[in-house]
Formats: C-alpha cells, structure tokens, sequence
C-alpha cells in the first residue's frame, strides 16, 4: 500500500510498503478515506517536533481522520459500546487511552500517561492506505456526513472541550485568538453556548470573514488594531469573561490575560513553537484569572456528530483545499505557506 512519511523537518516521501496485519482483539482494519491537516501536523513538518517529543525515525503524520471498516477483530465494539460491522464508515478519536489507570478511572483519559496518539511519533498515524486503529476509538458517521467532514469531527472536538473548560455563561462575553480551524469552530460554539459578545482576532481577513458569518459579533485583524484596546473599548474598560487563546501561543497569551475581566478565565488552546508560555505573571495574579490548559478532549465525538448532522456547525464550510494522498508533500507545503483562502486542507486516501 502507500504510506506518506516524514523524513525530516519538511520532507515528505511517498513510499510502496506491506499492509497491516489481520486486526487484533478490539482492533479494525480501516481503509482510509480522508485525512485532516492540523496546526500540530505542521509543527512536526517544519520542525521534526511537537512539545518535548522529537521525530527520531521516519513517522506517518495524519490524526484527523475517517475511514471504513475493512475488518474486524474480536469484540470489534465501538465508542459507544456498539459491534461494528464491514463496512461501516466511521470518524476515529486519535488518542488512545489505557482506560485502567487513576486518570482514565477518574474521567480524565485525555491526560492518561499510558496513551497512545495515531500520527504523533512514534505512533503512525493515517496517511497511508490502511491502516488498524481501536475499536472503541471509531465513531460511525451518519450517510448525512460527508467523508471530508470526518477529519474535522476531531477538530470541532478539540473546540468543544476548550468550551467545556471555559465555562461561559449565557448572555457572557468571550474572546477568541486565532480564528484558525479551531479557533473558528470556538467562536462558533461560543455563539451556540450563549454568549452574547464574541470577539474573534485573527491577521487573515479571510477567516474573519468566516468568524462573522458564523455569528462573531466583532472580527478584527490584529495587524490593523491593538486587540486588548479593542475589547476594552467595546466592554467599556471591563474586558471579557472569558479569553480563549487558538492561534500560535506567542505574545497572544499575555493579550488574552489583558482581555480578560478581573476574575476572568483563560483557556489555552494553541501550541507554542519554542514550548514556553509568555504571562507576565503581575496581570494573571492581580485579576485573579482563572488559566486552563486545554488538553485535547474527552468523548466529544457524539456532540461533534450531532452539531455536524443538525447544522449548527457547518464543517464543510472549512474545507478549503483538497488533496490525494500522493500530493501530501504538496497539501503540506501549501498549507505551511498559508496562501490566501488556507482554512482546512484535507487529503483524501481512497478512491
Ligand atoms: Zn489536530
Ligand atoms: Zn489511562
């Protein structure tokens, strides 16, 4: 079959290699359909890391993805605890969680310390042809769905979870940095939790243009404004309930503190290149602010499927740019060069 690797930091070659064994107990055999491309895919291109952990041995990049059900192993039960049938297509969760340990016991599987991570070195994740993944981290998608919307169910989960943590209250007020995928898919569901003011800064007009149609009530490029002078300006000095930071985690962390209401919460969402987080510490302190780390999500998937199905979310509306598989060095360059109108490039596996 054929498998995309990263070699090295923006080397990508496609290469003919053996297939997947029969499927395990709680395993399936996928045939991949479509693959999402992300801002943590584009960390590890550019960079050969993500965090602390390095790309040491050719990885196959890829954890947004759909495919279908090629085969079963034994006790072959879904996420919902459902068997899967040949056939099915289904959205796949990437992290794969122990589930026996205190965190998984306690609710919390997204911080396990025993998981694994389709697409995160050195697990391989799903550019390539077939692939066998856990049972019980495939959701099936309803015929309403298309496959290019399968990718974007893991990153309409990440949204969902920031939300979760940002606790917004209705009629509240929330800033969102980085209108990016994520951060676009946050103002969206911002809106549908009840916040009455959601501000969205991004430096392409392009996904401001998205935020608004998805009902942001301000969108502002931060190369033509001070984002913290304008929520003060439009909270009248107060700031917002609620800063959720979705972009590159650089000097935006210290603006969503500035943004942020005395006793106010911070979400962070975004990953930094250089691993640190810039708060100047006096800001933080003197609000009192509340700061969550926003570690990818806990069973999303069945909202992130029925807010896709109903309409309330309008995934495909994101899909910017389209790719096959064998053009995965091209998607990424493209996407690497942000080129106008660069909002989700999906790579699409099967015929
Ligand atoms: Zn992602
Ligand atoms: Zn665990």
């Amino acid at each position: 079959m054929q498998a995309a690797r990263l070699h090295g930091p923006t080397d990508i070659r496609l290469a003919d290699e053996p297939g997947p064994p029969p499927p395990g107990p709680g395993e399936v055999t996928l045939n991949i359909g479509a693959v999402g491309l992300c801002g943590s895919d584009l960390h590890m291109y550019e960079t050969g890391r993500i965090g602390y952990t390095t790309v040491s041995k050719p990885v196959i990049l890829g954890h947004e993805f759909m495919g279908v059900v090629a085969a079963l192993g034994a006790d072959a039960l879904d996420g919902e605890h459902q068997p899967l049938r040949v056939g099915q297509r289904v959205a796949v969760e990437p992290a794969v969680p122990c589930w026996r340990c205190e965190l998984c016991e306690n609710g919390h599987p997204n911080l396990c310390p025993n998981h694994y991570f389709y697409g995160l070195f050195p697990e391989d994740g799903a550019l390539r042809e077939r692939m066998n993944v856990s049972a019980r981290n495939c959701f099936p998608m309803p015929d309403a769905l298309s496959d290019e919307v399968g990718p974007l169910l893991e990153t309409l989960g990440v949204a969902i979870h920031a939300i979760d943590l940002s606790k917004i209250r209705i009629a509240g007020s929330v800033a969102v940095l980085g209108a990016g995928p994520v951060g676009v898919l946050i103002a969206r569901l911002a809106i549908l939790a009840g916040a009455a003011q959601v501000f969205a800064f991004d430096k392409f007009d392009w996904r401001l243009r998205m935020a608004r149609a998805w009902g942001a009530t301000y969108a502002y490029n931060v190369d033509d404004c001070d984002p913290v002078d304008v929520v003060r300006d439009l909270t009248g000095g107060r700031g917002v309930d609620v800063a959720i930071e979705a972009a590159w985690a650089d000097h935006s962390v210290q603006q969503a503190a500035d943004m942020a209401r005395n006793g106010g919460r911070l979400v962070l969402v975004g990953i930094p290149p250089d691993d640190k987080l810039q708060l100047q510490h006096s800001v933080a302190r003197r609000k009192g602010l509340t700061i969550m780390m926003s570690r990818r999500m806990k069973h999303t998937y069945p909202r992130a499927i029925a807010l896709a199905t109903s309409g309330a979310v309008k995934l495909e509306e994101l899909v910017s740019h389209r790719f096959t598989l064998a053009e995965t060095a091209q998607a990424y360059a493209s996407n690497a060069a942000y080129e106008p109108g660069v909002n989700k490039v999906i790579l699409r596996v099967g015929s």
